[in-house]
């Protein structure tokens, strides 16, 4: 039986013919089900992320397992281990504590764990991310071998909320120089920053990986 094409799956297919080569698209599939995130799957996409443990470690069963999952929400200490199995990446490391966790519960299954640190880079009070100075005391103590089953091989940062364009340019713009100053010291792969609103002008600046939720799947399903 074949069926007319989705609204995710046609925007998916728009969305990721447009993007430039070099970059990434996580399809961010939060609060929507399984039977939707396998519809884009199907239609090529492999690499989803959600920001919620429990939303996560509910999909994960119900869908292929060569898929990448990226953890893109805060992470709490006492969560990690419900997926140091699984997970691909972490995008949202902001604290020493967290990383080492981390590093210890990919121990356990005797894994690598990617991570990406979250900077703070948004004028607007946000309870998340790093300072600059934060982030390169723990890459210097990731250098050191501080974590050995971790590998930081990103950043990522989110604007302000506002419409104010010039102000986003500027934030992704002072992420854009962390990350290339960062790269002196080790080369990092990835500079996630970019979502449905603003994922163009993050290319513009330098993005290599965007994390796009809405423009795919449509307005969330629940608020958060
Ligand atoms: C939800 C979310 C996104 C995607 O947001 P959209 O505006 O729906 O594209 C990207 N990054 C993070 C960290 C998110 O929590």
């Amino acid at each position: 039986m074949s069926t007319a094409e989705t609204e995710p799956v046609s925007n998916y297919r728009k969305i990721s013919q447009d993007l430039p080569q070099h970059v990434q698209l996580v399809a961010v599939s939060k609060t929507h089900p399984p039977e939707v995130i396998q519809q884009v799957y199907d239609a090529g996409q492999r690499v989803f992320g959600e920001n919620k443990v429990q939303e996560l470690t509910e999909k994960v069963p119900k869908l292929p397992s060569d898929i990448q999952w990226h953890l893109i929400g805060h992470l709490q200490t006492n969560k990690v281990k419900y997926i140091a199995q699984f997970i691909d990446t972490i995008q949202s490391v902001d604290s020493e504590k967290i990383l080492l966790e981390i590093s210890r519960q990919a121990a356990k299954y005797n894994r690598t764990i990617k991570v990406y640190l979250q900077i703070k880079i948004a004028a607007e009070e946000t309870k998340y991310g790093l300072t600059k100075q934060e982030a390169q005391q723990l890459f210097r103590q990731y250098m050191e071998g501080n974590y050995p089953n971790i590998e930081i091989t990103g950043l990522m940062g989110m604007a302000s909320f506002t419409d104010d364009t010039d102000q986003i340019k500027t934030e992704f713009n002072s992420l854009k120089e962390i990350f290339d100053e960062f790269s002196l010291m080790k080369q990092l792969q990835t500079l996630s920053m970019g979502m449905s609103g603003d994922y163009q002008m993050a290319i513009a600046c330098g993005s290599n990986s965007v994390r796009v939720g809405s423009a795919i799947f449509g307005s969330r399903q629940y608020d958060l």
